[in-house]
């Protein structure tokens, strides 16, 4: 079955699309965490970080020069943004179809939550 950010990049469910080529798709997170809060997807279904293979390198590493030219079209470039993957249940991953979240706009704190 497909998941949820195919149905998005095929267009059947609705999202705000910031960017698309033929390796990713990048859409604003429907819960924004930020006032930039995007999702780098690539079109290609890879479940986690641990289903990447190093066939997977180019794309990834595509994924950060999308990142980028994002933040440069944000207006957070230089004031900066937060880049994050989320991989399995300790880092409550929800959609298992491999996203990079994009978060700037605002003072982003401490890079993990105080336990
Ligand atoms: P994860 O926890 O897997 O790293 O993040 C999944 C993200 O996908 C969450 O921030 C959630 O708000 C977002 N999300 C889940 N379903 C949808 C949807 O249908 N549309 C959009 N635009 N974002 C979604």
């Amino acid at each position: 079955m497909a998941t949820i950010f195919t149905r998005i990049i095929k267009g059947e469910i609705p999202s705000d699309i910031v960017y698309r080529d033929e390796q990713v798709t990048a859409f604003r997170d429907i819960e924004p965490q930020a006032p930039t809060h995007v999702l780098i997807v690539p079109n290609k279904e890879i479940a986690t970080v641990n289903d990447v293979t190093p066939e997977d390198e180019q794309l990834v590493g595509h994924m950060f020069t999308v990142a980028r030219l994002i933040a440069e079209n944000e207006g957070v470039a230089e004031s900066g943004y937060r880049l994050l993957v989320n991989c399995n249940r300790d880092a409550n991953q929800e959609v298992f179809h491999l996203h990079m979240h994009l978060f700037g706009g605002r003072q982003l704190g401490p890079m993990l939550a105080r336990r």
